[in-house]
């Protein structure tokens, strides 16, 4: 997706060729259709509230086919002790923002709403301190008792992360800024709530803020693809394999087809595969490239006719604590989200497995992982009997992890690249794992490589080399 958005901005600029191996469009994002089914692979939906994603949409014409989710299921449950119970009204992520629908919530116990009641009186922590964790950061403002039980099952949800390495300041600094800003989260997520009017009370995660299309979310990359073909950009099935100076701009070596010689360059792999191309460049940059770990998680889709699953399916979906001893991390209700997922009288479920905590699980045998599966939907949900649909899809090494530090290892990458003009990185590796995050990484990144062409570059681009080598 990345490297699509930094292709739309450079289309117009002269000749723009897009390398990708696997000839399909998107990366992770894919949608796939059974019979009725249409069944995500990846991502669901994509946050409204920030512009890129829509500006987007708007572009390709697509905006009829958007969908919010359904109003009736805007909230999230935690499963604790054997039940689904709502995330408390006006909490988001860390932020108690309604601290008196705590008081009635059965997830924490007397002792535990006293310790998030206290979260007013916390003390700011100083910036010079530095990056902490999203854990340490959650544990000494709200306590441990709702940080394992509400606040580590939606992060788990959001980013199959080890909350002990995640960093606050790369993966949540607006709630940083509120610690400093307003004294406490209470006073900072109170206040915004009251500015933003009851329509902004939604519990846990912003689900009326999310978004998706009819199709799918492979309609966003798709209508993307075939668009930039109409602008005259190219696509190539190859992938590149090595990045050399070259007298006049850049050389990208590919493993099918004769390299391209061009005087920008947008690597919008992920950081492993970034770091083996930038090797003989500078190896610094690839050095930092390499110190960006991945996470991998397995996204097992299961339709059941809707008699055959006990639970209303009354929300977005729920997320599972791991002091609940279960594998699931979270199980999203696809088809209660969405109209379309699900042929009439049936409904879609997403479960959600791995993450940096539990990689063995996402690399069960299929057999195996659906049982598991199924086994504890059945506490979870009530899900009972043989399912009609079962997708397994495995995303191995997929999700980067903003550990601790993150900023300042993004940092010195982008202070490498400064000292490498005409080359730019983007993807969901840098500055947000999120779609329209990754968007606006590919526009900016195009951007840096229009402004900061190489310096001997000749000025005239769009032309064919007639010997081995291509110049773009
Ligand atoms: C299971 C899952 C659920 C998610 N849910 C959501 C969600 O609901 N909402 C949301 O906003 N985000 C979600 N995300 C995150 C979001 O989907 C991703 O962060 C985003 O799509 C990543 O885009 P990207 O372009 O950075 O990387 P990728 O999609 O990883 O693309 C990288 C591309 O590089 C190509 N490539 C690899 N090697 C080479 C090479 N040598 N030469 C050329 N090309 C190469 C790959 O084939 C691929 O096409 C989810 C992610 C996952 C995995």
């Amino acid at each position: 997706m990345a490297g699509l958005a930094a292709a739309e901005v450079l289309a117009d600029r002269g000749r723009v060729v897009l390398v990708e191996p696997t000839g399909r469009w998107g990366g992770v994002l894919d949608t796939v259709r059974h019979d009725g089914w249409l069944v995500e692979r990846s991502a669901d939906n994509f946050l409204a509230a920030r512009p890129e994603g829509l500006a987007l949409v708007e572009r390709l014409g697509l905006t009829s086919s958007l969908l919010g989710v359904d109003p009736g299921v805007r909230r999230a449950l935690v499963f604790h002790r054997g039940h689904t119970v709502p995330v408390p009204a006006g909490f988001r992520l860390l932020a108690p923002g309604r601290p008196a629908a705590l008081l009635t919530s059965p997830l924490l116990s007397p002792l535990g709403k006293l310790r998030v009641l206290a979260e007013r009186v916390v003390p700011a922590r100083a910036a010079a301190l530095g990056d902490e964790s999203l854990e340490h950061f959650a544990v000494r403002r709200l306590g441990r008792e709702a940080f394992e039980g509400l606040v580590q099952p939606l992060v788990a949800g959001i980013w199959t992360a080890d909350p002990a390495r995640l960093s606050m300041a790369a993966a949540c600094p607006d709630f940083l800024a509120m610690e400093r800003s307003a004294g406490s989260l209470t006073a900072g997520e109170g206040a915004r709530l009251r500015a933003a009017g009851r329509g902004a009370e939604g519990a846990g995660a912003r689900y009326g803020q999310f978004v998706t299309l009819a199709d799918g979310m492979a309609a966003l990359p798709t209508a993307l693809a075939e668009r930039l073909t109409q602008l005259g950009v190219e696509f190539r099935t190859a992938a590149a394999t090595r990045i050399a100076p070259d007298a006049h701009g850049w050389l990208v070596e590919c493993d099918r087809g004769p390299p391209l010689r061009a005087r920008g360059v947008v690597v919008a792999t992920r950081t492993p595969r970034a770091a083996e191309l930038f090797a003989d460049v500078d190896r610094q940059l690839a050095a930092a490239l390499g110190a960006i770990e991945y996470a991998g998680s397995a996204v097992v889709s299961l339709g059941y006719e809707r008699s055959a699953i006990a639970h209303p399916l009354d929300a977005a979906g729920v997320v599972v604590p791991r002091n609940a001893g279960r594998k699931i991390l979270a199980v999203s209700f696809s088809s209660a989200k969405f109209p379309g997922r699900a042929p009439a009288g049936h409904a879609l479920v997403r479960v959600f497995v791995g993450g940096a905590l539990d990689p063995a699980t996402a690399l069960l045998p299929d057999g195996p992982l659906v049982d598991l599966v199924r086994r504890e939907l059945a506490d979870v949900i009530g899900a009972r009997g043989t399912p009609r649909l079962v997708q397994i899809d495995r995303w191995v090494g997929a999700m980067p992890q903003y550990h601790v530090g993150h900023l300042d290892r993004v940092a010195l990458i982008r202070e490498r690249l400064a000292a490498l003009p005409g080359l730019a990185l983007a993807g969901a590796a840098y500055e947000g794992v999120g779609i329209p995050q990754v968007i606006a990484s590919g526009r900016a990144a195009a951007g840096a490589v229009a402004s900061r062409r190489h310096p001997h570059s000749e000025p005239a681009v769009g032309m064919l080399d007639s010997g081995r080598v291509e110049s773009t």
